[in-house]
C-alpha cells in the first residue's frame, strides 16, 4: 500500500504512522525524522532545515522534495510506503504526482487526521519526545511517563522538541492551514481521501484507521 498521512501538528501523525506502518509492513517515511537526522548528523541539508524548523515554517521545495524522493527510491520502499509529513503543500503534492507517475505507480488512499485546534494546542505544548525514536512520545499531563524523563518504551532521554514551544506551535498550525489544508481538496479531487477523527486513546485511532483504510480499498 502507498498511503499519505495529513493532520495538523499534534493529531499524532507519528505515532499513528508508526503503528499502521508496522501492521501494513510499509516503511514509515517522515520527512520531519529525515530532517532531524540530518541536524544531528550536522549535514549541510540539517543545516539548511534548521531554522526553518525552529521557527515552524516549511523547510523550502528546492531541499525536501530531493530529499523525499532519494528516500522513496530506496528498496524498502518499492512495494509500498507511508508518508508522514510529505507532501505539505500543493507544489510538493504535485512534485509526489509526478514521481509516481514516472514509477508508474498510484496512491491508494490519503489518510486525514482530525483534530479541534484546542486539543492540538494542548497536545504540542505538553509533548515530550524520546532521542531514540520520535514515535515515542509522552504527555505532561495525559500521557506521563512512569520515570520522569526517560522513555517508557526503550529507556530513552526524553526532550521537548525546540519546535514545541507554544509560539512555534502557533505559527506551525498556520502554516498548516495555510500551505497544507489545500492538499486535502487536491486529493479529494483524485477521489483518494479518508478522514477519520484522531481523538481517543492511540489504539482506538489506530484501529479506525486500518478500518477506514480497509473499507476504502474494499
Ligand atoms: P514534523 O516532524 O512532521 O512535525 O516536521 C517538523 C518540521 O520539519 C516542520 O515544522 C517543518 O519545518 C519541517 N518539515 C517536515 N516535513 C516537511 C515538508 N514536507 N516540507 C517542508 N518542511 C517540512
Amino acid at each position: 500500500m502507498r498511503i499519505v498521512l495529513v493532520g495538523p501538528p499534534g493529531a499524532g501523525k507519528g505515532t499513528q504512522a508508526a503503528y499502521l506502518a508496522k501492521n501494513l509492513s510499509i516503511p514509515h517515511i517522515s520527512t520531519g525524522d529525515l530532517f532531524r537526522a540530518n541536524i544531528s548528523q550536522g549535514t549541510d541539508l540539517g543545516k539548511q532545515a534548521k531554522a526553518y524548523m525552529d521557527a515552524g515554517d516549511l523547510v523550502p521545495d528546492e531541499v525536501t522534495i530531493g530529499m523525499a524522493e532519494d528516500r522513496l527510491d530506496q528498496a524498502d520502499a518499492v512495494e509500498g510506503f507511508l508518508l508522514d509529513g510529505f507532501p505539505r503543500n500543493v507544489n510538493q503534492a504535485r512534485a509526489l504526482d509526478g514521481y509516481l507517475e514516472r514509477n508508474a505507480i498510484r496512491l491508494d488512499g490519503v489518510l486525514d487526521l482530525e483534530v479541534p485546534e484546542s486539543e492540538v494546542v494542548r497536545r504540542i505544548a505538553g509533548r515530550r519526545t524520546c532521542r531514540n525514536n520520535s514515535a515515542h512520545t509522552f504527555h505532561v499531563e495525559s500521557r506521563k511517563p512512569k520515570t520522569d524523563g526517560v522513555c517508557d518504551e526503550c529507556g530513552g532521554e526524553l526532550y521537548q522538541r525546540s519546535d514545541d514551544s507554544e509560539q512555534t506551535v502557533r505559527n506551525r498550525i498556520e502554516v498548516y492551514h495555510r500551505e497544507t489544508e489545500p492538499i486535502i481538496e487536491f486529493y479529494k479531487q483524485q477521489g483518494l481521501v479518508v478522514t477519520i477523527s484522531a481523538l481517543g486513546p492511540v489504539h482506538e485511532v489506530t484501529q479506525r484507521a486500518m478500518d477506514a483504510l480497509r473499507r476504502d480499498q474494499a
